[in-house]
């Protein structure tokens, strides 16, 4: 008898979680509905990989939870016309989502391993308009500036001034701000003549961005 795990009703099951809690984009539903979690844990953890939780990654990192993903997606507000800029690839898993709701994601990780590993299973999913470079991604990807969209997945002390500068105008950023045990999710608009509007979805946890713009080490 085969015994292969088909995750599809769990998968589902998380999408009804996640309706319930408030998530209406139908577009990030549907993408979060088809990229599989389990692909971007250890093998270790697929079982819980549909538990809507944070799970470990190598390093002391994390995957987000998957309700924490949807949030920061659907406050992106992706068209499909977008280039966005990612700070801390992690596992992959929301570069993948962001790939398939975007024009092209520019992530950047900061540990060589994890960026190594997240290649390698956006590969195995043929998602091919993604660039990871390993770095500090706290000063952002001057080079490819501006993006439409920036996301940072790890929580920064302050609003980090270089990603402000790489945004487009009319453009968003998502960032986690506060201490390194707890922070707002703040969605930050880039308006006219360098100006600013900031709107707060609530508190969240996540770990440090560490860098130039960020915290200078792990407390
Ligand atoms: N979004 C990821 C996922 O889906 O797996 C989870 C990201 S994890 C919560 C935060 C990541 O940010 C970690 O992998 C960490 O190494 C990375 N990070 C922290 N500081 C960074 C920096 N300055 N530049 C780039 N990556 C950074």
């Amino acid at each position: 008898m085969c015994m292969t795990n088909d995750f599809s009703l769990q998968r589902q099951q998380l999408i009804t979680q996640l309706q319930q809690t408030g998530i209406h984009d139908e577009r990030v539903l549907q993408v979060l509905a088809t990229i599989p979690r389990e692909l971007f844990v250890d093998q270790s953890f697929h079982e819980m990989a549909y538990a809507n939780q944070a799970l470990p990654l190598l390093l002391g990192q994390t995957i987000s939870q998957p309700q924490m993903v949807a949030i920061m997606t659907q406050a992106l507000q992706l068209s499909g016309q977008e280039r966005v800029l990612e700070i801390g690839t992690g596992s992959g898993y929301q570069t993948a989502i962001l790939s398939r709701l975007s024009r092209f994601v520019y992530s950047i990780e900061r540990h060589a391993e994890l960026a190594e590993q997240a290649m390698q299973r956006l590969a195995r999913l043929d998602i091919e308009n993604v660039s990871v470079l390993v770095g500090d991604g706290s000063i952002g990807w001057e080079e490819h500036a501006p993006f439409e969209r920036i996301l940072v997945t790890a929580a920064a002390p302050h609003i980090p001034n270089q990603l402000i500068e790489q945004l487009a105008p009319g453009g968003l950023l998502v960032v986690p701000v506060g201490d390194q045990s707890q922070q707002e999710l703040q969605v930050i608009e880039r308006l006219e003549q360098g100006r600013t509007h900031i709107n707060s979805l609530g508190r969240c946890v996540f770990v440090p961005l560490i860098g130039e713009e960020g915290w200078r080490s792990h407390q």
